[in-house]
């Protein structure tokens, strides 16, 4: 995502460099990846910390999921953590 220094976007403490323009979330490049905004225990209960500060990826993600729709990006996800389809 692009990098934010203006006020309402994501904590430039939750992010690492990718290059001068680009940030990533912290632990979203791990082996086993857990954004270090994410709460919770996954396929329990989980939540965004920053919701209404997420990036844009975030928000492009999975629109329908809210409503028990998923798409590719969000059956992978699912997938890797050994839950089923939506
Ligand atoms: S929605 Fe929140 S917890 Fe999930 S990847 Fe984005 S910033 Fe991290």
């Amino acid at each position: 995502m692009l990098a934010s220094r203006e006020s309402g976007g994501v904590p430039d403490e939750l992010t690492l460099p990718v290059t001068a323009q680009l940030v990533r979330m912290r632990g979203t490049d791990e082996a086993a990846p857990r954004c270090v905004a994410l709460r919770g225990e996954v396929g329990v209960a989980v939540e965004c910390t920053i919701y209404t500060r997420r990036p844009p990826p975030c928000r492009d993600f999975a629109p329908y999921a809210p409503l028990g729709i998923g798409d590719a990006g969000c059956e992978r996800a699912r997938r890797r953590h050994g839950m089923a389809p939506l």
